[in-house]
């Protein structure tokens, strides 16, 4: 069910985060190790974003010729990337692949709302109704990037904002899954409700991961029902209230 990561600090090649490490993103899209709720390959599209630029395509990560070189050849210390497992029902196009992207802020979700589109209509229609008919696709990631994003321009913080919108949508509909994932270049904020996430830090900086990117040891496991708050500098873990 989606596998993203997200990488802030020293500069680094794309390639070290997408196809370098022995479980890199491209390898997760393919043979992902910690698959859980359904789902076995994340071949219905990809994205990644660096600083304020954005590549996302419908095609599985592995099948893009341009990507390794690309990847290869460009350096970030703000990365954001993603591949996907598209729900059942909902399309398989460019625009309902991650990152999801309004300027510095980046976003994605890997999980499920269940009962879309009902279960969160409600939310929703809370919304402006520009936002409404400009969501990226319809699916249920980019209502929750509406929703995160409806708060980050009233001033809201990112961990609010992340922990706010898992609140609402777990009343609205409870057993979905919402491992959220969001930066604005200076930190990444992450939740844990219903799927893997782990995190590695290295001097200078700091990389939060569906899955392990290698057998080294650094990587700490994100416990479920966890909001991550990490910078290069400084990691901290809150437990999520019960739904
Ligand atoms: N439900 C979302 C989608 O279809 C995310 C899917 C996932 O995490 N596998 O795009």
């Amino acid at each position: 069910m989606c596998r993203h990561l997200a990488y802030l600090g020293t500069p680094i090649k794309l390639s070290e985060l997408l196809f370098d490490p022995p479980n890199a993103l491209v390898r997760q899209s393919w043979a992902p190790r910690d698959m859980r709720g359904g789902g076995t390959i994340n071949a219905d599209g990809f994205g990644v974003a660096w600083g304020t630029t954005r590549f996302r395509s419908a095609m599985p990560m592995w099948s893009d010729t341009a990507l390794p070189r690309l990847a290869a050849t460009t350096v970030s210390g703000v990365v954001l990337a993603a591949v996907r497992s598209a729900t059942e029902g909902m399309p398989v196009v460019e625009t309902a692949c991650a990152p999801f992207q309004e300027g510095n802020w980046l976003f994605s979700h890997n999980g499920v709302v269940r009962g879309w589109p009902g279960s969160i209509a409600g939310l929703a229609s809370r919304l402006p109704t520009t936002d409404l008919m400009t969501l990226d696709a319809p699916t249920d990631s980019a209502v929750l990037w509406a929703l995160v994003r409806d708060r980050l321009r009233a001033g809201v913080s990112l961990a609010a904002a992340a922990t706010e919108v898992v609140a609402q949508v777990e009343a609205a509909a409870p057993e979905s899954r919402l491992n959220l994932l969001l930066t604005d270049g200076s930190q990444i904020v992450a939740t844990t409700v219903g799927h893997s996430l782990s995190f590695g830090r290295r001097a200078g900086s700091v990389l939060v991961s569906s899955e392990p990117l290698d057998d080294e040891p650094g990587w700490e496991p994100v416990p479920d029902r966890h909001l991550l708050v990490a910078t290069p500098s400084e990691v901290t873990r809150t437990p999520l209230g019960r739904a």
